[in-house]
């Protein structure tokens, strides 16, 4: 380990930094190349206070909330928030860190969540939670790409990370599979909270890479609701508009 890390040490000192999508030298500071970071496509105010949906400029007046959230009197989730729009820049870099063992994005991944996450961490969180993965998948895949984001970010903000008490008790196929109703249907009742002690009361930040019709992160709130959690938040690096 020590010696790993060591050798680590070494190749970062020796070798060039390369950009983390296209694997470019990198002749600037950041992470990735000028041509990486400017193909992809952040999301700007003004967006919905609540919900984080980009707003156009004619939804932009008074209160600054989406048609959605004016309409729907309840919602599980006090805000939510995503860095990126899910295109295919951000898909490449995303999928790559999820399924190629590209876990070193995931300090860059988090910074952003951490830029996008500004409103959150501001109105105040007191634990980062990430979308626990079903055992099986865990061991398959070696990682939870949604708790090494939750760790990094846990770093930038000094807040703590809960990867225990929220779990996947119920095998699920992945939601990429399904559209619309069938996702909720495929997620429904697959999340519970292990030690609800540890999290009632707390105001949650739940993580998860992509936000797409956003069944999994409902579900994950009845569950965290139930568990007796003050309010939830949900932060994802890039979300399906
Ligand atoms: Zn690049
Ligand atoms: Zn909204």
């Amino acid at each position: 380990m020590v010696l790993g890390k060591f050798f680590r040490f070494l190749f970062d000192s020796i070798l060039p930094r390369r950009c983390r999508k296209c694997g470019q030298i990198l002749t600037n500071e950041g992470e990735l190349c000028e041509k990486c970071l400017s193909e992809l496509n952040f999301i700007y105010p003004p967006y919905c206070k609540k919900c984080g949906h980009p707003l156009t400029d004619s939804e932009n007046s008074g209160k600054m909330l989406c048609a959605v959230c004016l309409s729907r009197k309840r919602s599980p989730f006090r805000m939510s928030r995503s860095a990126l729009y899910y295109d295919d820049a951000s898909k490449n870099l995303i999928l790559a860190f999820k399924f190629m063992d590209k876990t070193e994005n995931a300090r860059l991944l988090a910074a952003m969540l951490k830029v996008a996450g500004e409103d959150i961490f501001a109105a105040g969180a007191d634990v980062i939670v990430p979308v626990p993965l079903h055992y099986t998948r865990l061991i398959k895949r070696r990682y939870n790409q949604s708790a090494l984001l939750a760790y990094e970010l846990g770093r930038y903000t000094g807040l703590p990370v809960d990867c225990s008490s929220l779990v996947r008790h119920k095998k699920t196929r992945p939601q990429v599979e399904f559209s619309g109703t069938e996702r909720a249907r495929n997620v429904k009742k697959a999340f519970s909270v292990r030690h609800p002690e540890k999290l009632a009361g707390k105001r949650v930040v739940l993580i998860d890479d992509v936000l797409t019709t956003g069944s999994t992160l409902r579900e994950c709130a009845v569950a965290l609701k139930k568990a007796g959690v003050r309010s939830i938040d949900t932060l994802t690096v890039a979300r399906v508009c």
